[in-house]
């Protein structure tokens, strides 16, 4: 049987691309969400951002203290770390809620222990954001995928119609 010391929690483990930065989460998270605001989408440099979000004193940076830059949002006061080596986005620090820190999912090699079921600004979801629409392969190109084509979807729209018309 696993036995923990009183002292510690059982910790999940991350870094950047490059691997100059290395932290460490105990576990569990406290939650996780995705981030649609335009800030976090230029951050990021990705139609939206999944953040783990944790109490700051769960939270340690293990490896490259030195490596991370901070950047600070003028508007909302809020600070953006980075490693600046490779560019990784490391830490999100919001001033509304100063003991707690929030780190891209992405980063982590392993569960966090939260799914991340939320969503923020989420009237700011881009068109262009992939909603789980069902994709097929893309003829000639290997590994590619995309959405059905319109007219083959209006068909299928057209045929069920018809067979619900039928049964009723
Ligand atoms: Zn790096």
């Amino acid at each position: 049987m696993k036995s923990w010391k009183l002292t510690s929690s059982p910790v999940v483990t991350g870094q950047c691309l490059c691997g100059a930065v290395r932290f460490e989460m105990e576990y569990p998270a406290f939650w996780a969400w995705h981030d649609h605001s335009r800030a976090s989408r230029l951050a990021h440099g990705a139609v939206y951002a999944t953040y783990v979000g944790t109490w700051r004193k769960r939270f340690r940076i293990t490896a490259g203290e030195r490596e991370i830059n901070r950047f600070e949002e003028k508007e909302t006061g809020a600070v953006r770390s980075f490693c600046r080596r490779c560019g990784t986005p490391l830490i999100y620090e919001r001033t509304r809620s100063r003991h707690m820190i929030n780190i891209p999912r992405a980063l982590f090699q392993s569960r966090t222990g939260r799914q991340p079921i939320y969503h923020i600004a989420i009237e700011e979801m881009q068109d262009w954001a992939h909603a789980g629409e069902p994709l097929v392969p893309l003829k000639g190109y290997p590994g590619v995928f995309c959405r059905r084509s319109k007219k083959k979807r209006r068909i299928e729209a057209r045929l069920s119609a018809s067979i619900r018309s039928r049964c009723s």
